[in-house]
């Protein structure tokens, strides 16, 4: 994992989390990063990111799954205040797309936390 840079600074997401760009936040500790997504496909749709640069989960080991257990963990949290409704009959969709086949178009390490009542725009 050394030859992953902590920060890259060409990547949106570095710089979203740095604040170098404007984001909508909904949530920041030292660890973690969590803005709405710019294009929603949903009532609720925003995004957890690490803040070190991990390009996606194919890097993932098992270093990083205390990070990861905390992001798991964080979204259930973050989904009921951002206005999701309880489970079961609310819930939400946790989507971490991965490499080109697995239709991830930027390449910071992110969870797509989708949901509120439907229909939604796609999915
Ligand atoms: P993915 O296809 O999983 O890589 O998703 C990337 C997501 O990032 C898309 O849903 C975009 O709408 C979202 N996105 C891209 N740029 C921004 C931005 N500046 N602020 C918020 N969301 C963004
Ligand atoms: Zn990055």
């Amino acid at each position: 994992m050394n030859d992953i840079p902590h920060h890259d600074p060409d990547c949106i997401f570095c710089k979203l989390a740095a604040g170098k760009i404007p984001s909508r936040k909904v949530y920041e500790d030292e660890h973690v990063f969590a803005f709405h997504d710019i294009n929603p496909w949903a009532p609720v749709h925003f995004l957890l990111i690490p803040k070190l640069h991990i390009p996606s989960m194919a890097q993932v080991g098992a270093e990083h799954a205390d990070l990861l257990g905390r992001m798991m963990t964080l979204a259930p949290r973050l989904a009921a205040q951002e206005g999701c409704r309880p489970y079961p009959q609310g819930g939400f969709r946790i989507v971490c797309n991965t490499g080109g086949d697995g239709g991830q178009e930027v390449h910071h390490l992110h969870i797509h936390v989708i949901g509120g009542p439907r229909p939604w725009v796609k999915g």
